[in-house]
């Protein structure tokens, strides 16, 4: 996700001794084999709302912990899988295929392991999904990614991929089997040079053999249906699942809406503002607009919901309480 860069920003450990700490061991497979190797398209089909969440790779031991954690409450609501970011905002690309191998050890559930094109040749892209392979990770979230902190503008590198379509056009390519989903953007990309540009740009990654589309964060849903439409117009036919992030705290999402270009309705940013020296009214305020977003987007038949849960699970684990998930 575009947004978590403030986040995860540098990488002061060595993941192999976090997860040694963390008291998780091999990658070993011991069940849910079937259910675990599902591909999106397969995992999006059930005739309910599917749930999924996505975590990032924490810096420190405690938050490798405490994202574990994160994922074992969030598992009471059956989640279709699990995914886990690459890279994002300059974090260390290494722990991704770890995480996803280690929730599907503990879980036996699908996960989607995040990559991007940010400073890797084609030969390391092909290396990272044949590793993802071997490991039995059934999905790959393909992105071009952000560029580099400091660097203006995307730049690909020598032997390397331009945009997105091209790792979709590649890994579909070399590696059939694989689950491949794409990025999609209701409020439009921040680099596109036009809406229909960025939607036009979308058909051709979906084309190259995206099984779905899961789209960055929103907080009007009127944005979201308006992106199905045109994108059904345009003959994107596959799954288009809406990108939740409860609210939990206001500076926090003040910064993320303004790195990925997302906009807070007006009435619940006076709400946020009202309320911005007291957290547990501002969790409030979040956790009951997500709930009234994804009520109102499983009744006009969204495939279901994915949820940036920030590695934590009490802002989701409410939403999808409430509604009785
Ligand atoms: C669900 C989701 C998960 C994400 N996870 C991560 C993550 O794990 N790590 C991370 O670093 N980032 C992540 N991101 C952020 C993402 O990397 C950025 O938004 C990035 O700027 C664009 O990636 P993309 O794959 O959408 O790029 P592209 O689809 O390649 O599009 C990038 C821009 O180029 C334009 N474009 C596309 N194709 C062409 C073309 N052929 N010719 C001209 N212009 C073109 C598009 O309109 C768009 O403006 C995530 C985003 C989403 C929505």
């Amino acid at each position: 996700m575009a947004f978590c860069g403030p986040l995860v920003v540098g990488s002061v450990v060595r993941y192999k001794d976090l997860f040694r700490k963390a008291g998780f061991g091999s990658s070993r497979i011991p069940w849910g084999v079937d259910r675990m190797s599902k591909r999106l398209k397969d995992l999006l089909s059930a005739n309910q709302p599917v749930w999924s969440f996505e975590v990032f790779p924490p810096k420190t031991a405690a938050g490798l912990e405490s994202m574990y954690a994160a994922v074992d409450r969030l598992m009471a609501f059956k989640p279709a899988y699990f995914s886990c970011t690459f890279g994002a905002g300059g974090s260390t690309q290494g722990p991704t295929l770890d995480i996803c191998s280690e929730i599907m050890r503990r879980h036996g559930v699908a996960t989607m392991a995040h990559l991007t094109c940010v400073g890797l040749t084609v030969d390391a892209l092909r290396d990272f999904v044949r590793q993802a392979k071997a490991r039995g990770i059934s999905n790959i979230m393909a992105l071009r990614g952000d560029p580099p902190k400091g660097q203006e503008g995307f730049r690909k590198v020598e032997g390397g991929l331009g945009y997105a379509n091209e790792l979709v056009a590649l890994i579909h390519r070399e590696f059939p089997d694989m689950g491949i989903g794409v990025g999609g953007y209701p409020e439009t990309h921040q680099e596109a040079s036009s809406p229909e540009d960025d939607l036009r740009h979308l058909k051709v990654k979906v084309d190259a053999g995206a099984d779905a589309v899961v789209c960055q964060l929103f907080y009007d849903n009127a944005d979201y249906y308006r992106f199905v439409e045109r994108c059904r117009k345009l003959g994107i036919h596959v799954p288009l699942v809406p990108g939740l992030l409860p609210i939990v705290n206001f500076p926090q999402i003040q910064r993320i809406t303004s790195l990925c270009g997302a906009k807070l309705p007006k009435a619940l940013y006076s709400e946020l503002e009202k309320h911005k020296d007291d957290p547990a009214a501002t969790a409030r305020i979040g956790a009951e607009h997500a709930r009234k977003q994804t009520e109102d987007l499983i009744r006009q038949g969204a495939p279901g919901v994915h949820f940036y849960v920030l590695n934590q699970a009490e802002a989701a684990h409410q939403v999808l309480t409430a509604l009785g998930a």
